[in-house]
């Protein structure tokens, strides 16, 4: 086992001063596109302040003395210290340094190096666990940009109120996980996890409602609280809220902070900033959807194409799950999956299918198809073949090089066929290595109102698309979105869905706008009544 010794603490000590040519050249690089995993004694400093420094916003110096001094790792942490001035009186600092960091502050959300949700959650996971198991742990969730679901994530911060810091701490350090520790004050340890940095914040369980609303952010939306807050002659902190008669309101979670400032606690996922306060205190927030909402998923792969799972094994899967349908939805010939489904497999798997619903007589199993739209516009499989199929999913996986206006005439000629009930991951971004298609959404909504076509939420961690501006958007346009999985490993249903239920929380979609949210009769109902137009 390893001793405490072992994980050399090399933030305090940040002697090392890295070469700024090449920090410059790995900087080029990522901002050209590519994402670089540096080594290097700036390297594991905390992302935010990486970056700071990169942005020749501090020297090294400087942010050793402002971890020293406050502890900051994070752009919120820098945030709260610029705003209660508490950078200046700090030596190697002074005025000059928290006018600096202010100005990069708003850049720096551009500057940092971010990582797709789905390696975040699943980096963050072994900690939750490990920490929600502790008996002196009173509850343990992320903060930031992880809490939030964003579909980027930079530095992974967890809160876990303890009365007991240091057996959390303690407990922290000897999962196989932690690979070297940053740093370590009483009530928080810094960690490097597979070259993530994931920070352990331990609060006192009375008082951590400041810190998990504080650090789960985002800026603006808590900016639009402060106001609020105003308004109503009290003023939110870092540390919590004071009321008009200077008593300070912390609370075991952030509801108590909340509920003092009149508001009903805001789902973290539409904290941006962007008119979630305002609609809170007009009692006017959207009822999101959620996992519990979703009744079956209308998109996953088997070996019939590239699928690691057998359809028997995805079916049994989702039974577990409590779904009461689910469509299967291999990939079509031409598809530039590892494995396609061809015209011969159709009727297997048809076969196949028509077995498995003899014997499992309590889910309903959709024989579906995931289509390639061929860079003509037509699809992938005759209409023949297509009118076999339960239901159509659509997809434009292959751009052939066509700019924007092309790629939107495929969709509209896609969505005007008869056969197609589903336009999958419209974006068809790869996140975090290929951006999506720039294409008119707004249009491709209005075309999918006109024709009857749905519009997917695909939660497979590479697309996370629509993600939520998108699905804010189709929503406003009056689309129907399916939340779905596009699992292609059984093991992984629950999780792809709970992330596509993430990102349509984030569009401020309610069940209303989602078809799988409805019982089988209204989800063929609604392919049926495009199929008859
Ligand atoms: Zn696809
Ligand atoms: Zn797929």
């Amino acid at each position: 086992m390893r001793s405490e010794a072992d994980l050399e603490p090399l933030f305090s000590h940040p002697s090392h001063d890295a070469d700024r040519g090449v920090l410059t050249r790995l900087r080029q690089i990522y901002e050209a596109g590519g994402w670089v995993l540096v080594e290097s004694g700036v390297a594991d400093l905390p992302a935010d302040l990486r970056w700071l420094y990169e942005a020749d916003a501090v020297t090294l110096p400087q942010l050793a003395a402002i971890h020293a001094a406050i502890g900051a790792t994070s752009a919120a942490d820098l945030a709260a210290a610029v705003a209660e001035h508490r950078i200046r009186p700090i030596a190697d600092a002074g005025l000059e340094v928290e006018e600096r960091i202010g100005a990069a502050l708003p850049n720096l959300r551009a500057l940092v190096p971010r990582m797709a949700l789905g390696r975040a959650a699943a980096l963050a996971e072994p900690f939750l666990a490990a920490l929600r198991a502790m008996a002196e742990v009173a509850w343990a969730e992320p903060t930031g940009s992880l809490r939030r679901g964003e579909d980027m994530v930079g530095d992974i911060d967890i809160l876990a109120p303890s009365a007991d810091p240091a057996a959390v701490l303690a407990a922290v350090l000897r999962l196989p996980q932690a690979s070297r520790m940053l740093h370590r004050s009483e009530r928080r340890i810094h960690v490097l996890s597979e070259r993530a940095q994931i920070a352990v914040r331990v609060p006192e369980p009375p008082h951590a409602g400041a810190p998990q609303l504080y650090l789960t952010g985002s800026i603006g939306h808590i900016e639009a609280l402060r106001a609020h807050a105003q308004t109503r002659g009290m003023t939110l902190l870092p540390s919590g809220l004071v009321t008009s008669d200077a008593a300070k309101i912390t609370g075991p979670t952030e509801d108590e902070i909340y509920r003092a400032l009149g508001l009903p606690c805001i789902p973290v996922e539409i904290r941006h900033g962007d008119g979630e306060v305002a609609a809170a205190a007009r009692g006017e927030l959207p009822q999101l959807v959620t996992r519990g909402d979703i009744r079956g998923d209308l998109h996953m792969h088997s070996t019939y194409s590239d699928g690691r799972d057998a359809i028997e094994t995805m079916v049994e899967a989702s039974r577990a799950l409590g779904y009461e349908y689910i469509a299967i939805t291999d990939h079509s010939q031409r598809s530039a999956a590892s494995h396609n489904l061809t015209v011969d497999d159709v009727r297997r798997q048809a076969d196949e299918i028509a077995a498995l619903r003899q014997r499992f007589p309590d889910i309903a199993i959709l024989h579906g198809c995931e289509v390639d739209i061929l860079p003509d516009g037509r699809l992938d499989f005759v209409d023949q073949v297509l009118t076999r199929f339960d239901v159509v999913l659509a997809s434009l996986h292959d751009a052939a090089g066509h700019g924007p206006d092309q790629l939107l005439k495929r969709y509209a000629a896609a969505m005007k066929h008869p056969l197609v009930s589903i336009i999958t991951h419209p974006t068809n971004r790869m996140v975090p290595h290929r951006r999506g298609y720039d294409i008119d959404y707004d249009r491709l909504f209005e075309i999918a109102v006109e024709t009857g076509t749905i519009v997917e939420v695909d939660g497979a961690p590479g697309h996370l698309d629509l993600d939520g501006a998108l699905a804010r958007r189709a929503i406003a346009a009056g689309a129907t979105l399916a939340i779905n999985s596009d699992c292609h490993r059984a093991e992984l249903l629950d999780r792809q869905m709970a992330f596509g239920v993430t990102m349509a929380r984030r569009g401020w979609v309610e069940p209303r706008h989602v078809v799988n949210t409805r019982p089988l009769d209204a989800v063929r109902d609604a392919i049926a009544a495009k199929r008859g137009r």
